[in-house]
């Protein structure tokens, strides 16, 4: 799934918008953030949601990058590939464990996990 934000604020409330190029004098599309005004373009995220299966360092021995090991409803398995070191404290702090389900969120540079509770 992909997710279009905001680049500014993060929100989700981005939405395409029509303008007329005034040089080209043709209609373009445009992005214009409903939560900060933010007008321009938006910031495609990865966003996918499975069960966690643990985390291991890419290559043995190692300390970083991570790999965190997601598998989708659909039996797919997914990688996320972290070069940071908080990779593991964000898991730490997160309190998770192999089952746990989580949602994953990502582009080129930003990641983030969270956890899915049952309240959700
Ligand atoms: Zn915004």
């Amino acid at each position: 799934m992909e997710l279009t934000t905001c680049p500014q604020c993060g929100g989700k409330q981005i939405q395409p918008e029509i303008i007329k190029d005034v040089v080209l004098n043709k209609p373009t599309i445009d992005y214009r953030c409903k939560v900060c005004g933010y007008h321009g373009t938006p910031l495609l995220l990865e966003k996918y949601e499975g069960i966690f299966q643990g985390i291991k360092p890419e290559v043995p021995g190692f300390i970083g990058p991570w790999a965190i090991h997601t598998r989708l409803d659909n039996g797919e398995r997914k990688t996320l590939s972290v070069l940071w070191e908080d990779a593991r404290d964000c898991i730490r702090s997160l309190g998770l464990k192999k089952g746990d389900r989580i949602t994953v969120t990502v582009d080129r540079e930003i990641w983030c996990i969270d956890k899915v509770t049952d309240a959700q």
